[in-house]
């Protein structure tokens, strides 16, 4: 029988941790997109007040909320000089599936079968599920089966909060000066928008926003939205004839054109881009698109760029009367491209996974996070693991055995940083 926690540290932040993520995945963060304000849904304030308020009640006294719902909290350091790193995690959940009403259910050694759900007919099948089949024994966590869960990312803030409550427990440990930010609105690309790095004064900081036990990412993809207008010529469909030039269905033909067996995201994988139309809407008289395009490289996400844009004009053209109006929208770039120029910063993760008994996994993200954005903005900011899967779906699931290694991981983080100054 193997030893299911990573360390007897581990074991020691799980019950602490557990309670914690139970309490937080109960309030409804979920943000929503095209948002009006920061936040974007009242419900993300609640979770932020309520960790301001542990947050002070566990003596970091300058802990608060600030204007656009930024939680920021400091513990400050047992040595001196040393740096000041930063961990961030983000309050809000995915508008992807539905998250309020969550109700937890904490499976306890878990028998290596089909986990069924109460509700929504759910169930988590190891046959489909390779990380679920190495589990087994492990306490895995799930929703009613109607919601989302919320792993994504309230492990990452419960991991925070367990390791913060450690180290103040445990002051004759060396640590750093540690910041922390809480996030609103990561899910709906816009976490770093009003995050204030200068106030915030780290020399890096990591989001614990990683799924699968171990995981270090420091590539994210490159990520651009084309929005696409097409305008038509819109007369009365019984007095069409040789006049009417509909957009919409010239919109359907482009998308239509575009690779259906390449640069797709069901055929491809690891480090492989493509062109994704997310909507489609307009009449004959107008039309848009909106694709998002995604790769790791520059050069390949502009070659993608450029083939969406010449079978947009070659179909456009094809039909006289019709125009096209292309614009592109950046939204973040591969952060390797700036934590590569501060290697320490990942040198000491992934020193800190390996303290924890753990072999790091260095995938790409075939997505973003806050650290995409805040890694472009000055401040370096790679991803750490939290124990989390199947995100942004009613088949999410965390193992406390996994959420409890990331809270661990952080713990031996700031004690690796607090010897920096000597190195
Ligand atoms: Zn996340």
């Amino acid at each position: 029988m193997p030893a299911l926690y990573t360390s007897p540290l581990a074991e020691a932040l799980a019950p602490d941790l557990l309670e914690r993520f139970t309490r937080y995945v109960q309030i409804d963060t979920q943000s929503k997109v095209d948002r009006e304000q920061s936040p974007s849904t009242p419900g993300q304030l609640d979770l932020s007040r309520l960790l301001v308020q542990e947050l002070q009640t566990l003596g970091l006294a300058d802990a608060e909320l600030d204007q656009h719902g930024y939680v920021y909290a400091t513990l400050p350091a047992t040595v001196d000089d040393a740096p000041a790193i930063g961990l961030v995690a983000h309050v809000d959940v995915s508008p992807d599936a539905p998250a309020s009403g969550v109700k937890p259910l904490v499976h306890r050694d878990y028998d290596g079968g089909v986990i069924e759900l109460p509700l929504g007919g759910t169930y988590l099948d190891p046959a489909e599920m390779p990380e679920l089949r190495d589990k087994r024994g492990h306490d895995i966590v799930t929703s009613s089966g109607d919601t989302l869960l919320g792993a994504d990312d309230k492990a990452g803030v419960a991991a925070i909060m367990a390791a913060v409550h450690y180290l103040v427990e445990h002051p004759e440990l060396d640590r750093t000066t540690l910041r922390i930010c809480f996030t609103p609105d990561e899910e709906i690309g816009h976490g770093a928008t009003l995050f204030d790095i200068e106030k915030f004064g780290a020399r890096c900081a990591y989001t614990i926003d990683g799924s699968a036990l171990g995981e270090l990412q420091d590539e994210s993809f490159t990520a651009v939205e084309a929005r696409l207008r097409i305008d038509g010529v819109a007369v009365h469909p019984g007095q069409a004839t040789g006049k009417m030039v509909s957009a919409l269905r010239i919109a359907a033909e482009i998308i239509a054109a575009l690779p259906s067996d390449r640069l797709t995201p069901d055929t491809t994988s690891d480090r492989e881009g493509f062109l994704h139309p997310v909507t489609l809407d307009g009449g004959a008289g107008a039309a848009q698109i909106r694709v998002i395009v995604r790769d790791f490289d520059e050069a390949l996400l502009e070659s993608h760029v450029e083939l969406l844009r010449s079978t947009a004009e070659r179909t456009v053209a094809s039909h006289p009367g019709a125009k096209l109006d292309f614009q592109l929208v950046r939204q973040y770039r591969n952060m390797h491209e700036y934590v590569r120029r501060d290697p320490e910063v990942v040198a000491v993760a992934e020193a800190a996974i390996r303290a924890e008994g753990i072999e790091p996994l260095r995938s790409p993200i075939r997505g973003g996070t806050d650290g995409s954005r805040l890694s472009e903005m000055g401040l370096p900011t790679p991803n750490i693991f939290d124990g989390g899967y199947e995100y942004h779906s009613v088949r999410e699931w965390a193992s406390l055995q996994d959420m409890a290694a990331s809270a661990a991981t952080i713990v031996r983080l700031t004690g690796i940083w607090a010897q920096a100054n000597e190195r």
